[in-house]
């Protein structure tokens, strides 16, 4: 039979001295805190990309299943990431009911414009990284129970630039309206007129407002939402005539951009300036809704103008 023998260690005996050894006990010991970068660093690439997006506000990493389910709202301080035109109509509208109109339109580079690149090849980039043919995305729909006309605006295609395109898109759209006695709701996000097309992309403001002017004549309700950012060409146009303008919070809203309004007045700004909160305070808009909350609002706004139609049978 084996036997097996235990040799007893004396631990206490090799252990003389404790495994952090204490600071010598003077008063006046100062500790330095080491800078933990080497830490900081390896967490980082612990973190798959394109699992988590840092929020531009808060710098909370936000789980990008989290904030897709979140209508791409930041889950901690509500900050509203920028949205693509498709998610935004997949949110407002009931399921199946959008016909887009105008799909084939694309634009054509009238002017030959070249900067760093050209106007055409910058047209075909966008094209094929975004899947759209332009910045807008225009068509009939359904929200709740109201038939409605509905464009909504793609910053990233070119800025979300009004060229000959968007502005033809919209007015159809306008004019569909018009013709079928709907409600019209137009989601702008922009950097303004483009300037690759020059005279063209400015004449659509008029364009654009004069098919507006037909659409309220007919007593037609026409709201419109400001997203981050709406500035100066369409700001300037069929953005800032609606019945009601609503706007989501944070979203910039101006015409020329604060620099420039600063350098020209040679005024301080106040706090806010160009913001959605400064705008309602001041009366250019009308509410601040958030996008979670924004078809629930829509429907509610629906209901109210078109009541009057309802009531006399036209709708
Ligand atoms: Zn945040």
């Amino acid at each position: 039979m084996a036997t097996t023998s235990f040799i007893k260690k004396n631990l206490t005996s090799e252990t003389t001295e404790p495994a952090v050894t204490p600071p010598a006990p003077t008063g006046n010991t100062t500790f330095v805190k080491k800078p933990k970068l080497a830490g900081a660093k390896s967490r980082k690439k612990d973190i798959p990309e394109g699992l988590w997006t840092k929020c531009p506000k808060c710098s909370t990493m936000v789980f990008d299943k989290e904030l897709d389910e979140n209508l791409k709202v930041c889950t901690h301080c509500q900050y509203h990431f920028p949205i693509s035109s498709r998610e935004r109509i997949h949110s407002l509208v009931e399921t199946c009911t959008f016909e887009e109109m105008d799909a084939e339109l694309t634009s054509v580079d009238v002017l030959n414009f070249t900067g760093v690149a050209s106007y055409a090849s910058k047209l075909e980039t966008y094209q094929q990284e975004t899947g759209l043919k332009d910045a807008v995305i225009t068509g009939l729909c359904k929200v709740g129970e109201h038939r409605a006309a509905l464009g909504v605006m793609d910053f990233k295609f070119l800025g979300g630039s009004m060229g000959s395109v968007v502005g033809e898109r919209l007015t159809r759209l306008i004019e569909r309206a018009t013709e079928k006695a709907l409600p019209l709701v137009i989601i702008s996000t922009s950097g303004g007129a483009r300037m690759y097309e020059g005279m063209f992309s400015l004449m659509q403001m008029g364009k654009t407002c004069a098919a507006l002017a037909y659409h309220a004549r007919a007593r037609l309700p026409y709201l419109s939402i400001l997203t981050n950012p709406t500035m100066a060409g369409v700001m300037a146009s069929f953005a800032s005539v609606g019945d009601l303008i609503l706007a989501e919070p944070g979203a910039m809203i101006g015409f020329a951009g604060p620099r420039v309004i600063k350098d020209t007045t040679q005024a301080e700004l106040p706090p806010g300036f160009q913001t959605a909160e400064f705008l309602l305070e001041h009366g250019l808009i009308d509410a601040i809704v958030s996008r979670k909350e924004m078809k629930a609002r829509l429907l509610e706004y629906l209901n109210f103008l078109t009541a009057g139609q309802k009531q006399a049978g036209t709708v």
